[in-house]
């Protein structure tokens, strides 16, 4: 394994930067989170406003890939995996609202670990799709269940402004074979897995999406969900937490 790093993106004198978390400071970059060039600031990562880590052209998301979740559901395991989107409008940051649509009366937490890439890819073997892979963050897959069940497809259910909170990182150089992943809303435990329930994991999802679509520098791939999903209410806050990347918190309006 590569050695550990963190990046970030944040606010910081009318511009978004990106910077790499190094402690309790977050370094200000010049370049890319690959080629950082010179530092711009130093400042304090409690006093950093932390946006979405990345604004990707697209995010890739799974349906049903836990197998606990999968048996709990009554579904078989699947063959392959089923891919849907989620616009680049739904992304939002740590501490960002989730706004729950008028048209909705039932919005639910989805936790799940989310691969950021690093380069272009396409027709990618898993070994490739590997190499490509810049690191990872947590991500709530917001869903209106209501209308994912009226609509008989995803894409109103899944897309509404705010419905994809990501960060509060991207951890590089870690291994996501087996982390917990946990949702807590208000506190309380709401789902608990490890990634190593995952039915397709995250070089064979890549390679897998890659024979569909070109992946960009920072598209983002949802790897699915475990079991526990639930409704958040306005004025909850729902936590994502995955094990060596960090705490993904959002309040609900
Ligand atoms: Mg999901």
């Amino acid at each position: 394994m590569a050695e550990e790093v963190r990046y970030c993106r944040i606010r910081h004198g009318g511009h978004v930067r990106r910077g790499i978390v190094e402690g309790e400071v977050v370094r200000l970059i010049a370049g890319e989170f690959t080629a950082p060039g010179e530092t711009i600031a130093e400042i304090p990562l409690a006093a950093a406003e932390l946006v979405a880590p990345v604004a990707p052209s697209k995010i890739v998301c799974v349906g049903l890939n836990y197998r606990a979740h999968a048996a709990e559901m009554g579904h078989q395991l699947p063959a392959e995996p089923v891919l849907f989107l989620k616009p680049p409008t739904t992304c939002i940051g740590p501490g960002a609202t989730i706004v729950r649509p008028a048209a909705s009366r039932r919005v639910d937490h989805e936790a799940e670990l989310a691969v950021v890439i690093g380069r272009r890819i396409r027709l990618a073997t898993p070994e490739a799709a590997a190499a490509a892979i810049l690191g990872y963050t947590c991500a709530n897959d917001v869903t209106a269940r209501d209308l994912q069940a009226r609509d008989g497809q995803w894409t109103r259910a899944k897309s509404f402004d705010t419905f994809c909170p990501l960060g509060p990182w991207i951890a590089a150089g870690i291994d996501p074979a087996d982390l917990s992943i946990e949702a807590f809303v208000n506190g309380e435990r709401r789902q608990a897995s490890r990634t190593s329930d995952l039915i397709f994991g995250p070089c064979e999802l890549v390679s897998f999406v890659s024979h569909v679509m070109t992946l960009e520098p920072h598209d983002v791939i949802l790897t699915g969900t475990p079991a526990g999903v639930g409704p958040l209410e306005a004025g909850d806050e729902v936590e994502i937490r995955i094990e060596g990347i960090g705490s993904l918190v959002n309040p609900v309006a």
